[in-house]
């Protein structure tokens, strides 16, 4: 035993060398004052021989352990083993102290009442002047409620990410510079669905459409809408959106002091693709009646106005007539002049009970449209009509399209329109090729529409005359042509819109339909 007590000679000259180096600063320490500091040190500190046989233990050491001085000094240090280390551990803490290297790792202890407890221990070799290893000084805590709190931290964590991997909504945190921190599996199967790195990104670019403000007011929302687009028709997804914020303290060292908290945005994202298919199903089954109705509306009006614009070149032309006469103070004609007066007094007539006859369009609401979804909806409805006539339609939406504020059946006739006078313009040209390319994109403040036919086109000096009522560029000509679009030129102005031939486009007509974005429809509710 005597041997093995530590040699304080030896100590002194450890202690003096450090002294030593304090003298160098021109001030000297006790050695008192270092023994002293190992014995209150708040850590356990055991110093031991070759073997691991304890030769010295402090006061926190019996805190820890539990064993007094006499109880332990001379005892090797497996004693405190709870024999449920695996023995790769030791292998590994002995190779790596016989090596004269810090060794430093958990060990799972037994307390002298038999309760066990994780042991975060350091083991540090002391050599002597020849550079052998004389002794092994260790320092150990007791950290088993910490390691309890990490592992519940851990287990909770697992627990979320299961519940969250689980759930049949693609979730995303995004952190304020729109940086995914996490995700969940539905998340991921979606990246690989869209085939786009971050869907989330496109859907935060969607929703700040709608809610500019959407990281200022970090106000939570739900269900809201996005369509995704997709390259070819039938591609088209529908999600409903929800947004939860959170924060969380930063956890860097510089912010220990002063509090400060990061701000994520917990995004849901729920496929509703399959409802909504149903849903448009209902919706264009409606849309067909409604359509069908205002058809008929459409062209009772057009074979009125027709009819009114035949009565009306010879009505004219028998006020000429009576113009001419009175002039001439034909008084040998009076019975023709009467007859004359009297053919117009009724053409008149007759051309007020017309004009009374011709029904109006039916007004709808004005509300935000996003043309993406009505131009959608069009194409759908006339699918039929493109197949039968042999009509590939080229569908070439834009991502992320503002609202328009507008009446929807106005649009729709408008569209409906200028298709039909696409499909007809293919048909009487007998066109080999037949497409319709339509595209929408945003400029500036404006959403714009491009209808685009492979047709003979319109000859450049009639790019205005189009729009003249009962203008037609079919030979034809015939009371059902020319007042569509009159019509559509119409519609586009109510909705403070702008149409023209794209005179550029050379393979056919191109229309290109323009209008302001519908800036009160930015919701930034929640
Ligand atoms: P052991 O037979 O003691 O050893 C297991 C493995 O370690 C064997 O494979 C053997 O090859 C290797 N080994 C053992 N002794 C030596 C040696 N002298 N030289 C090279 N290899 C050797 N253990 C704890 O469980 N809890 C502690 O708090 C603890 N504190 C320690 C503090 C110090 C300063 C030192 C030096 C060791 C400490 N140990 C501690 C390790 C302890 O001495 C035992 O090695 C360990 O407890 C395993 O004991 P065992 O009886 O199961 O196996």
């Amino acid at each position: 035993m005597t041997e093995e007590i530590i040699d304080l000679s030896r100590l002194d000259s450890f202690v003096n060398n450090n002294l030593q180096i304090q003298c160098e600063m021109g001030k000297t320490l006790p050695i008192s004052l270092f023994l002293k500091a190992v014995e209150h040190a708040p850590v356990a500190i055991s110093i031991t021989d070759r073997k691991a046989n304890i030769l010295y233990i402090n006061k926190a050491f019996t805190d820890v352990t539990g064993y007094v001085a006499c109880e332990i000094i001379g005892e090797n240090e497996s004693k405190l083993s709870a024999k449920s280390t695996p023995r790769e551990v030791y292998q590994t803490l002995w190779k790596t102290i016989s090596q004269k290297e810090v060794w430093q790792g958990q060990l799972v202890n037994c307390h002298k009442n038999g309760q066990r407890y994780l042991a975060d221990l350091t083991i540090s070799p002391m050599l002597d002047e020849s550079g052998a290893i004389s002794h092994y000084i260790g320092m150990h805590r007791d950290i088993t409620q910490s390691h309890q709190a990490g592992q519940l931290v851990d287990n909770q964590k697992q627990l979320i990410e299961s519940v969250v991997n689980g759930s049949p909504v693609a979730m995303v945190v995004l952190d304020a510079d729109h940086k995914i921190i996490l995700d969940n599996q539905k998340y991921k199967m979606l990246v690989s669905d869209m085939g786009m790195p971050e869907p989330a990104l496109y859907f935060i670019a969607a929703l700040q459409e709608e809610m500019p403000d959407l990281w200022v007011s970090k106000r939570n929302f739900n269900q809201r809408e996005v369509r995704f687009e997709g390259t070819g028709q039938g591609r088209t997804r529908w999600f409903y959106c929800s947004g939860n914020w959170f924060s969380e303290d930063d956890t860097d060292a510089d912010n220990y002091f002063t509090k400060h908290t990061n701000s994520y945005l917990l995004l849901s994202l729920n496929d509703v693709t399959l409802q909504r298919r149903q849903q448009e199903k209902m919706h264009l089954q409606t849309l067909r009646n409604i359509l069908a109705e205002e058809e008929q509306i459409r062209s009772i009006r057009e074979t009125l106005l027709g009819a009114m614009h035949q009565i009306r070149q010879p009505m004219n032309q028998i006020g000429a007539a009576i113009q001419i006469m009175a002039q001439r103070n034909d008084s040998q004609n009076h019975a023709l002049k009467e007859l004359l007066n009297q053919v117009q007094r009724m053409g008149e007539e007759t051309l007020a009970t017309l004009q009374l006859c011709v029904p109006e369009i039916p007004e709808t609401a004005v509300i935000p449209v996003n043309l993406n979804q009505l131009l959608h909806e069009v194409l759908m409805l006339y699918s039929h009509t493109f197949l039968a006539n042999g009509v590939i339609i080229d569908w070439l939406p834009t991502a992320i399209l503002p609202s328009i504020l507008g009446s929807e059946n106005k649009l729709r006739m408008l569209f409906k329109q200028l298709l039909d006078n696409a499909v007809d313009a293919m048909n009487r040209a007998g066109s080999k090729e037949r497409y319709i390319k339509i595209s929408t994109s945003v400029s500036e403040k404006w959403v714009n529409v491009s209808i685009a036919d492979s047709g003979p086109g319109i000859p450049a000096n009639q790019h205005s005359k189009v729009f003249e009522p009962f203008f037609t560029t079919q030979n034809m000509g015939g009371i059902q042509a020319g007042m569509g679009l009159v019509m559509a030129r119409e519609i586009v102005s109510q909705h403070n819109g702008i149409i023209i031939i794209d005179p550029v486009y050379t393979d056919g007509c191109c229309w290109s339909i323009s209008f302001p974005f519908d800036k009160k429809s930015f919701r930034t509710d929640s």
